[in-house]
């Protein structure tokens, strides 16, 4: 399905730019980014607060470049850029445009020129449709849109938001229509209720539930508990790399719960990310460690420091988990009635 609205149609969105997966971006490809300001970075004029200038620091220490794209004047958009620089912020790579009249694509391509990167390796971010998303599409590049940080807005703009509603209602169509062919996978430690979550969220959206642990349960006629004691971890991670390669090849339509430990190998992960729509349902320590306090079939944790142990795996996967997933969603003190809310209104 196209519709006349398809220029308006954001790449990805995000909550926040505060909230987007800039290693995945790093680990694409991408190596330029242009903001807009205004509700993208910080409240309407407002200068570069604490967390602004963190997100910079993190960006300038990955390596990215940044330019600063804004349809405001130069006063604005150079105060926004000194706050940065008042607080160490290293602006080696760090530009700024002025007036810079989005949709128009000058300035985009201008901006790729002061950041030495191409259309391929360059994303925008903003928080409107009809000016910083169309433009990147116009341009060429990655666009993501943001939701705007505040909610009280001046009235030209509220009637602009009125019709966004309208674009990104057929946007979330046209995507749907897209998952609806593909499958969601569920990704995160044990005891963040992927089989809970999972088994509801295909009643909601008619799609089949997999397991990927029940899937080599079944297979080996044994429970996992017993192929690691007889066989090694080894031997039930290497069914872990068969079982989806059988079902990238062969599932459609279904909710697919991997396993906590699943997407950290290399292999996995790339056919985690080829098998669908990932979701990462994020715990913490402690709700994990409350929630499995009963369950004695996870290899893993039969150790008597359970909650170090805890802590200490979802230390080293979380990265890996943020990363490969499009959606996080975080479960803790959540019903799952209000956790499958969630996901299907960001979907
Ligand atoms: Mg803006």
């Amino acid at each position: 399905m196209s519709t006349v609205f398809e220029a308006f149609f954001p790449s990805e969105r995000a909550n926040s730019s505060y909230d987007i997966n800039y290693e995945g971006l790093y680990e694409q490809g991408y190596r330029g980014i242009i903001y807009d300001i205004d509700n993208t970075l910080v409240e309407h004029g407002a200068d570069a607060d604490g967390r602004s200038v963190e997100l910079f620091k993190k960006l300038m220490n990955m390596g990215f470049s940044v330019c600063l794209l804004s349809n405001n004047k130069r006063e604005r958009v150079k105060r926004f850029y000194d706050g940065l620089a008042g607080n160490d912020v290293n602006m080696s790579r760090i530009y700024y445009i002025y007036d810079a009249k989005k949709p128009s694509r000058r300035n985009y391509r201008l901006a790729m020129k002061l950041m030495h990167t191409k259309k391929a390796t360059t994303c925008f971010i903003g928080d409107q449709l009809f000016t910083d998303v169309y433009g990147a599409n116009r341009t060429g590049i990655k666009s993501l849109l943001v939701k705007p940080i505040n909610k009280k807005e001046e009235i030209q703009i509220v009637l602009k938001r009125k019709l966004e509603r309208q674009v990104l209602k057929f946007y979330r169509r046209e995507r749907w229509m897209r998952l609806r062919q593909s499958n969601i996978v569920l990704i995160g430690f044990m005891g963040s209720g992927k089989t809970s979550v999972g088994t509801e969220l295909a009643r909601h959206m008619g799609f089949g539930y997999i397991d990927t642990d029940e899937l080599i349960e079944e297979q080996e006629e044994m429970s996992i508990k017993e192929i690691f004691a007889e066989k090694g971890e080894q031997y039930f991670r290497n069914l872990e790399t068969k079982t989806l390669k059988v079902l990238l090849r062969t599932s459609k339509k279904n909710v697919i719960c991997t396993g906590g430990g699943t997407p950290l190998r290399e292999e996995n992960y790339k056919l985690i990310k080829n098998l669908g729509y990932v979701i990462y349902l994020k715990a913490s320590p402690e709700t994990i460690i409350e929630r499995l306090k009963d369950d004695n079939t996870r290899p893993l944790l039969q150790r008597p420091d359970r909650e170090k142990a805890v802590k200490e795996l979802l230390d080293q996967r979380k990265r890996v988990y943020q990363r490969l997933s499009y959606m996080t969603v975080d479960t803790d003190g959540k019903s799952i009635e209000k956790i499958i809310d969630e996901i299907e209104k960001d979907i």
